[in-house]
């Protein structure tokens, strides 16, 4: 098994995880339909990129149906 040669201290680690952090995803609104989407990605709430529609979106979803 590999041995740490010496002991990693507090500051140390700090300063290593001090990067360890998410970014926040940075939305744009949709030209559609004004939801906020991911840029260079299909609008999640229409379908719609680049101002036309490529994923068929069903209007309403009925999940009482069996
Ligand atoms: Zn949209």
């Amino acid at each position: 098994m590999a041995v740490p040669k010496s002991k990693v201290t507090r500051a140390k680690r700090g300063m290593r995880r001090s990067h360890d952090h998410l970014v926040a995803a940075n939305p744009n609104e949709c030209p559609n339909c004004g939801e906020l989407r991911r840029p260079h990605h299909v609008c999640g709430a229409c379908g719609h990129y680049d101002g036309r529609e490529v994923v068929a979106r069903v209007e309403e979803v009925d999940d009482e149906a069996a």
